[in-house]
């Protein structure tokens, strides 16, 4: 949706979606059901990560939370190598090191997040420590590690000679910028809902390719990348993290769904903050994910290309989000 008639729809006569529920009558607000008891679990996921969603979904069938169900699912994409861009085999830096950066949050809305971590292949199960055994939300580099450590996790090589080999080539190109376009963004954001219709998600990444030593993009920060609120809905981001904290994106699309629209409206309206602030359409992708309370879902992205993963009723399909701006 562009923002032109979004703003037109918004003056036309819905201007109750405008009222925040802290304002609401206590009726109204009873209807705004916080966790629906026997509700059926789904699992909602940027990018094709189909085996990661189908562990995740069947974590929730058997009964598990919404965050450890998220954090299991993510971790077969930390670990699997042929994945450039999350967990071990990620694209490094500039320099050429790998580092990593995950954010969680649950239903609660408690959360915790790493940055910028070396050597610990899965990062969401860190920042949920970090969540769950630390007064903090964020740890970041050499403390993330040394925390990592304390928690018994293994040090290990994350580049994989494959990694090595594409930076290698990259350099060779002498120009030291990172690798921007359509197809350079797979963090998977993952959104879940437990069996109490509870919601929480997870968001992993190695962040841009070659980016320079130091950089944090959106998908560890907290309303950025990731955003949970157990009373409205969850968003989650890919793509041009700078863009995307600019916005607080993942923040926005939420604070959207509780004036009233859909997560399809929301996550619409989010893309077009981005773009309308640029020279005509951009040649960067974002893309995000959303659902709300009633379960419905919304994917929006700026250009073509971007699909999603949704496990539903033992169900599990990867779908390309033909929504683009
Ligand atoms: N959002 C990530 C970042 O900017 C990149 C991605 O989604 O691939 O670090």
């Amino acid at each position: 949706m562009k923002r032109r008639s979004f703003l037109d729809r918004s003056t036309l006569g819905v201007t109750s979606l405008l009222i925040a529920p802290s304002i609401l009558s206590s009726k109204d607000q009873e209807h705004n059901t916080v966790s629906n008891l026997n509700s059926t679990p789904y699992v909602l996921s940027t990018w094709n990560v189909i085996k990661a969603n189908e562990i995740a979904g069947k974590a929730l069938d058997r009964g598990s939370s919404a965050l450890d169900a998220a954090v299991q699912g993510v971790a077969y994409e930390e670990a699997n190598i042929q994945n450039t861009t999350v967990g071990r085999g990620g694209s490094p830096d500039r320099d050429g090191t790998v580092t990593l950066d995950a954010c969680v949050m649950n239903h609660k809305g408690n959360c915790g997040a790493v940055l910028a971590v070396e050597n610990i292949t899965h990062v969401a199960a860190l920042a949920k420590e970090v969540m769950e055994k630390t007064p903090h939300v964020i740890l970041a580099g050499a403390g993330a590690r040394q925390f990592a450590i304390e928690q018994g996790y293994q040090l290990e090589n994350l580049l994989t000679e494959e990694s090595k080999k594409a930076w290698e080539k990259w350099l060779e190109k002498g120009n030291y910028k990172p690798e921007i376009n359509v197809e350079n963004h797979d963090t998977i954001g993952m959104l879940c809902s437990d069996a109490e219709g509870n919601l929480s998600g997870v968001c992993t990444t190695s962040g841009l390719a070659y980016k320079m030593k130091g950089r944090v993009g959106d998908s560890p920060i907290i309303g950025s990348g990731l955003y949970i609120d157990n009373e409205i809905g969850g968003a989650v981001a890919t793509g041009l993290g700078e863009e995307v904290i600019k916005t607080v994106g993942s923040f926005l699309i939420v604070e959207l769904m509780r004036q009233g629209l859909t997560p399809q409206q929301a996550c619409e309206e989010a893309i077009s903050r981005i773009v309308e602030k640029q020279n005509g359409k951009p040649d960067f992708q974002v893309a995000y994910v959303a659902t709300n309370k009633k379960g419905e879902i919304g994917a929006y992205s700026i250009h073509s290309g971007f699909s999603y993963t949704l496990y539903k009723n033992k169900l599990n399909k990867n779908i390309n989000s033909n929504s683009v701006y």
